[in-house]
């Protein structure tokens, strides 16, 4: 059953200023759903709103049209005061740690606040759940973290203290955004293994955006690939990864030397750069680079059709007619 539904999303943003303000839709009409316990990988390129899309199913966005649903129950409009206990619930995972806390607070009042507010702890007993739960993730002796301020801590220390406060809520839901993106290569395997552990421990169900396909196809029980603000290819992992069909997916994966070499599809090399998402290609977004694209594929956009068991694909070449 679905923990998270994502009907007909569209988000848009307004950049600009005076008078040359205009409206960028980030996230154009997409539907998905993640079941519960399961790892849906979300993939493409920088500014193919797989971020913003992540943080419209945690409500963080209100999207301008479509619906969330979370467990069953609408989302999308309830009020922010509606929302807040959701939040015990699901939770975000950043790419920059940094970010993620309060640089003022130390780790033990940052990782000790969400349970005193959200399950009314007392504060000493919030604190020895920190402590524990900081050695579960690694920074041992505890004592050694609590007391120390945010950049006291390396990038890699820090989303493990980051990932270490959403595992004390218990989470049902998570969104992790490229957690592994600014951290060194040789702890980058560490940190998912602990999101895997900790997924598997609480059941959780795990939206996990990323540009790397490769870790997708360890990880993930489905894959959603974006481009332009539009979801072009959809599936279980491990078919989309040995028959990707949509030409962006195939260029993902022809851009990796070794995954190319052994999956037998030919390779694809896109041309130029990703389009402009204030102003994407009439048709088939990717019809300028596509070494397929077609008339067709210029003046009308494909549907986004089922091509087989839990497959979908948004490309004419699938397309009867
Ligand atoms: Fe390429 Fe046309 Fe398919 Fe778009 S619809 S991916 S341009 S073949």
């Amino acid at each position: 059953m679905p923990l998270l539904e994502l009907d007909k999303i569209v988000m848009e943003f307004e950049i600009g200023s005076f008078g040359r303000k205009k409206k960028v839709r980030a996230v154009d009409n997409v539907s998905l759903s993640i079941d519960k316990g399961l790892i849906y990988g979300l993939v493409g390129e920088s500014g193919s709103g797989k971020s913003t899309l992540g943080r419209v199913t945690l409500r963080l966005y209100k999207p301008v049209a479509g619906k969330v649903l979370f467990n069953g129950q609408d989302i999308t409009r309830l009020p922010e005061g509606k929302i807040r206990p959701l939040r015990r619930r699901m939770q975000l995972i950043p790419q920059d740690p940094y970010g993620a806390v309060n640089p003022v607070q130390t780790i033990g009042e940052a990782l000790s606040e969400p349970l005193i507010v959200h399950y009314g702890l007392e504060a000493s007993e919030a604190m020895g759940q920190v402590k524990t739960m900081l050695e579960n993730v690694g920074l041992t002796p505890a004592e050694d973290f609590i007391n120390r301020k945010p950049f006291n801590l390396s990038g890699g220390q820090l989303q493990r203290a980051v990932i270490a406060r959403a595992m004390l809520l218990k989470l049902e839901y998570i969104v992790a955004d490229e957690p592994t993106s600014n951290l060194d290569a040789s702890i980058r395997a560490s940190i998912v293994k602990l999101l895997l552990d900790f997924k598997r421990k609480y059941d959780q169900s795990l939206q996990f955006i990323t540009h790397d396909i490769v870790l997708l196809s360890l990880i993930a029980d489905k894959i959603g690939v974006m481009h332009l603000a539009q979801l072009v290819e959809e599936g279980p992992s491990d078919e989309v990864i040995k028959n990707p069909l949509h030409p962006y997916t195939r260029a993902l994966l022809s851009a990796i030397p070794l995954v190319s070499q052994e999956l037998g599809f030919e390779k694809i090399l896109l041309k130029g750069e990703i389009g402009d998402p204030a102003n994407p290609p009439t048709g088939c977004r990717l019809h300028p680079r596509c070494p397929y694209a077609s008339e067709k594929c210029a003046k009308e956009e494909p549907p986004f059709v089922e091509v087989g068991i839990g497959r979908k694909v948004k490309c004419w070449l699938y397309t009867k007619g």
